[in-house]
């Protein structure tokens, strides 16, 4: 026991060793595979956003065709892809009319009578006068072209609100293409104005017209020099293509032209207005060198991120400022970085962002920091790595341990189990052997006694020695006695060799088992009655089995041989053939010597005889019963055994019956 213990001891501080060691390898492992898996997914999303710039570069040159553009390739982890080429943006095209921004309108007031008609407008019991007073008002010459714009203007929103529609259009048409009187009506007025002129159409269900002019309204667009207002624009635009879409007759290659266009075109309004706002930054961005060996550089304002990616290897100088998607692009990385901590859950580890939040792992209470190392990522995020608890060491030093005494228990078992099952199964053979050494001897043993007699009996008579005819008769009766004897024991042993063989030989019929039954007992009665037993009989007819009728005759012929052998006289021996149900039924009922229940599973295993006096003063083989169950199986029939030592036994057997 002490022995143990001190073992237990030594194997414990070896394992917490051995723990330390493996952690210590598990840290750097760890530290490396997160690099890893963090520089691998940075490039991913490089070379992702470099494939759909080359895809940008490619577009279409008008956004009328970007109608037929195959859709954008979207970046996880990206915003928007902005393209230059020697220094030019090239993506998004629309983006360049910034750079020609002047406000050169100027913001005329309306007069005080437009301002009065305005107020009257409201009123909806005024409507008669104000649209009288505006169409004297359009007449007069005098007025000045502002004027003549809120005027009209004005004149619009009457017959819309009266429905006619077709009057208002009348009327737009006159603001719309007379760039004179447009000049004066401020961007977010035009766009009001196109998004009247376009919902009238729609209302009038001219949806072909509708569409055409919305086209109209965008090449308009197009060939503007500036940018005015990006929120109107986008306003009109996204309600505009929404309706559209929302055409009910609207064919199909129209309708993915409309929708690829929507896309561009809002792509390009929401990368315009990300330049418009960070011009500083992209400015900076574009004329910073990649001082990198990959020509990738960060560049952030505190608020936003952007990557700059050179392209030397294509024609020209091409720069792509990528505008990083915080969260996207964060979510992106630790998902990686996740996958790699899950396979070394055992080292305590930590890593936080900028701001010190933590992004994965977690910081324990009490360990101390082992080391602290920066990515080297746009986002400055910080691996601390930390020492791991002696506690939880000792913890899985014993969880070792315990596995390791569990599985050498477990052995220890299965050798004992399994040197038990051997040991039975060399016990078993061995009997077997001694059962069948047993079986030659006894068989010999019987077929020698027999022959020793009829030897004796033929040389007495072939030297002359017996001369009274009597003498001659009673010899010669009892060789033909013993001949017999041995043909019977010859006709057991290849009975049970046959059954050995298996059922090849058999012969398959129907037959009545009361003829066959009946023939057994003709042929033995004789025995019985001479020993001294009374018989009972009852052979049903018709009692009919499917079956070889050798084996089933030597089946029959073992039981009843064996009731007459192991019945003392006086006794009974009642013998029945009968139909149950489905079942024909063969019983032999003796009053003889019984069977000790411990003995009754072993009596019909190969030459098994019971150890008793009255067994040994039998003649027999041990082979009789086996006999019997290999028949009785190669039947599918059952055999039951009902016996008492002393008071006799009753062997039954059923047989499936057929009609
Ligand atoms: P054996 O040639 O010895 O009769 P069996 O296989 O026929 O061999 O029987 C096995 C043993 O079962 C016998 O040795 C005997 O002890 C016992 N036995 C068989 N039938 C009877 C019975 N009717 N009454 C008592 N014992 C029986």
């Amino acid at each position: 026991m002490a022995i143990l213990s001190y073992l237990s001891f030594r194997n414990i501080q070896n394992e917490n060793y051995l723990i330390q060691k493996n952690f210590d390898e598990n840290r750097v492992s760890l530290q490396k595979e997160l690099e890893d898996a963090l520089e691998k997914e940075q490039s991913k999303i490089f070379q992702e956003t470099k494939t759909a710039s080359l895809f940008l570069y490619e577009l279409p040159k008008s956004l009328l065709e970007y109608g037929n553009a195959a859709s954008f390739k979207d970046v996880n982890g990206i915003e928007a892809i902005f393209l230059y080429n020697n220094g030019t943006l090239v993506y998004p095209d629309i983006s360049s009319k910034l750079l020609a921004h002047t406000d050169q309108f100027s913001n005329s007031k309306p007069s005080p009578a437009e301002s009065a008609l305005y107020l009257a407008e409201q009123d909806d019991s005024h409507t008669q006068e104000v649209l009288f007073s505006r169409e004297m008002l359009a007449r007069n010459p005098l007025l000045s072209p502002n004027e003549q714009a809120q005027n009209i203007l004005g004149l619009v929103r009457l017959a819309y609100r009266n429905k006619d529609y077709s009057e208002a259009l009348r009327l737009l048409r006159i603001l719309e293409t007379r760039p004179k009187l447009q000049g004066y009506l401020h961007s977010d007025l035009t766009r009001s104005i196109n998004l009247l002129h376009f919902d009238i159409l729609v209302k009038m269900k001219k949806h072909q017209e509708a569409e055409d002019y919305c086209l109209s309204v965008l090449n308009q667009f197009l060939q503007e020099k500036t940018i005015e207002d990006i929120p109107s624009t986008r306003f009109f635009f996204e309600t505009a293509f929404t309706q559209i879409l929302s055409f009910e007759n609207l064919k199909q290659e129209k309708r993915e032209a409309f929708w690829n266009l929507r896309g561009n075109f809002n792509r390009q309004l929401s990368y315009t207005e990300i330049l418009m706002h960070n011009q500083e930054l992209f400015q900076n961005t574009l004329h910073s060198e990649s001082s990198t060996k990959t020509g990738i550089l960060f560049k952030s304002d505190g608020n936003v991120d952007l990557i700059r990616m050179s392209y030397p290897m294509l024609s020209g100088n091409q720069v792509v400022i990528a505008k990083i998607d915080g969260a996207a692009y964060r979510n992106r990385l630790v998902d990686k970085l996740k996958d790699v901590a899950q396979r070394w859950k055992n080292v305590p580890f930590s890593i936080t962002d900028a701001n010190d939040s933590v992004l994965l792992g977690s910081i324990p209470d009490s360990a101390s920091i082992i080391s602290q190392t920066t990515f080297s990522t746009a986002q400055s995020w910080q691996l601390s790595l930390y020492e791991k608890d002696v506690g939880e060491i000792r913890k899985e030093s014993r969880h070792r341990m315990f596995l390791m005494y569990g599985l050498l228990f477990f052995s220890l078992i299965t050798v004992i189990f399994g040197s038990f099952f051997m040991l039975r199964f060399f016990i078993q053979e061995h009997k077997l052997l001694a059962m069948k050494a047993n079986f030659l001897s006894s068989v010999s043993h019987e077929l020698k006694t027999p022959l020793t007699s009829i030897k004796m009996f033929a040389e007495m008579m072939a030297r002359g020695r017996v001369m009274k005819v009597e003498k001659v008769q009673e010899y010669s009766g009892l060789i033909n006695k013993e001949a017999s004897r041995l043909e019977n024991l010859i006709g057991a042993i290849l009975n049970y060799t046959r059954m050995e063989h298996g059922t090849g030989a058999f012969k398959w019929e129907k037959l009545d088992f009361s003829v066959c039954a009946k023939k057994v007992f003709e042929a033995v009665e004789d025995i019985g009655v001479e020993k001294g037993l009374a018989f009972k009989t009852h052979f049903e007819p018709n009692v009919y089995v499917m079956g070889d009728y050798t084996a089933l005759y030597s089946l029959a012929q073992n039981l009843i041989e064996n009731a007459i052998k192991y019945t003392n006289a006086p006794g009974d021996i009642e013998i029945k053939v009968y139909n149950e149900d489905d079942r024909a039924v063969f019983s032999v009922i003796d009053t003889g010597v019984g069977i000790p229940s411990s003995e009754q599973k072993n009596i019909f295993n190969d030459f098994y005889r019971v150890g008793d006096e009255m067994t040994r003063s039998t003649k027999g083989s041990g082979l009789g019963l086996a006999i019997v169950k290999r028949v009785a199986e190669t039947h599918k029939a059952t055999i039951s055994l009902v016996s008492k030592p002393g008071k006799g036994s009753n062997f039954t057997v059923r047989f499936r019956k057929v009609d």
